[in-house]
C-alpha cells in the first residue's frame, strides 16, 4: 500500500513576493509534492493542504488518511487555529509521522512537540552552507554522494537551537559566517516520529536542489508508521485495571525425573 502523505505549506510567501512568486510560481507545496515523488515513485500517494482551506486543509477526513505531514510556516504561525494544532500532535502521538521544514521550527505543532521553545539565530547573508551527514548509513542519507553536500546561498541558522536533545542526530550544517547548526534531527514523541531538516528558505531555489529532494523524500519514508503500529499508543489510557491472576495448568511427566 503507497504512503499517504499530506504536504502543508502556509502559502503566502508566492502571493506576495515577487522573488518567491518566480521561484515557486504555483507554490513551494507544489514543488516539495514533486520531490517526494521523485524520490518516492509508487510508494507514495501525495496531496497537498495549506493554510488558507477550511481547517487549513487538515480535516479529519484527510489527518484520518494520513501516514506523513511535512510542515512548512514561517510568517502565519499565530494564524494556525489551536484546534487543527491539537489534532495534528494527536495524531503524531499515535503514529503519524511528521517532517517539519526549515521556518518549521516555529510553527505551534513543533513547539508543543518538543515541549521547548525552538529559537535559534538566524541571518540572511546568502552564504554558503556545508551539510555533513554526522549518522553514515542511516536511512535518510540515502543517495547522497558524498558525507556531505553544499547549497550555494541560504539563510543561515546558528547554534544553540533550543530544542530536545534529539533521539537520533543526522545532519550538521557549517556556515560561511562561521556557525554550525544541528539541520537533521529524529525525535520519537509517543508512536510518531519527527523529523526536522533545516534547508528551505523561500527566497532561494533550495527544494529545487537534488540532495535537499533526496532528503526530504528519505524522511518522508523514514517517519512512516511502522505498518500494523498506528494507534497503538491510544491504547495506554491511564486506567485501574483489576488483578489478573497467573494461571499454570500444564502437566508434569514424573517419569522423566
Ligand atoms: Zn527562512
Amino acid at each position: 500500500m503507497p504512503l499517504n502523505v499530506t504536504v502543508w505549506h502556509e502559502f503566502r510567501h508566492e502571493k506576495t513576493n515577487e522573488t518567491v512568486k518566480n521561484l515557486y510560481p504555483d507554490g513551494m507545496h507544489i514543488v516539495m509534492k514533486q520531490a517526494i515523488e521523485e524520490t518516492l515513485g509508487d510508494g507514495v500517494n501525495v496531496r497537498t493542504a495549506t493554510l488558507d482551506e477550511p481547517e487549513h486543509g487538515l480535516t479529519d477526513e484527510v489527518l484520518d488518511n494520513t501516514d506523513v505531514l511535512t510542515w512548512w510556516g514561517h510568517a502565519a504561525h499565530a494564524e494556525v487555529s489551536d484546534e487543527i494544532v491539537d489534532k495534528v500532535v494527536k495524531r503524531v502521538l499515535s503514529g503519524m509521522g511528521l517532517v517539519v521544514l526549515h521556518s518549521g521550527h516555529y510553527a505551534k505543532v513543533f513547539r508543543r512537540l518538543m515541549g521547548t521553545g525552538c529559537g535559534l539565530k538566524w541571518r540572511e547573508a546568502a552564504e554558503r552552507e556545508r551539510i555533513w551527514c554526522v549518522n553514515p548509513g542511516h536511512a535518510i542519507t540515502a543517495g547522497l554522494e558524498k558525507d556531505y553536500f553544499e547549497l550555494e546561498h541560504v539563510e543561515m541558522y546558528g547554534e544553540p537551537f533550543d530544542v530536545p536533545v534529539p533521539d537520533e542526530l543526522i545532519f550538521i550544517s557549517w556556515f560561511e559566517g562561521g556557525e554550525v547548526f544541528r539541520s537533521g534531527a529524529v525525535w520519537k514523541r509517543g508512536g510518531g516520529r519527527i523529523f526536522y531538516f533545516r534547508p528551505g528558505h523561500e527566497t532561494f531555489p533550495i527544494y529545487y536542489d537534488k540532495n535537499v529532494r533526496r532528503v526530504l523524500g528519505n524522511g518522508v519514508k523514514y517517519v512512516a508508521p511502522i505498518p500494523g503500529t498506528l494507534g497503538h499508543t491510544l491504547n495506554a489510557p491511564n486506567i485501574k485495571v483489576p488483578l489478573s491472576p497467573i494461571q499454570a495448568e500444564h502437566e508434569v511427566d514424573e517419569s522423566l525425573h
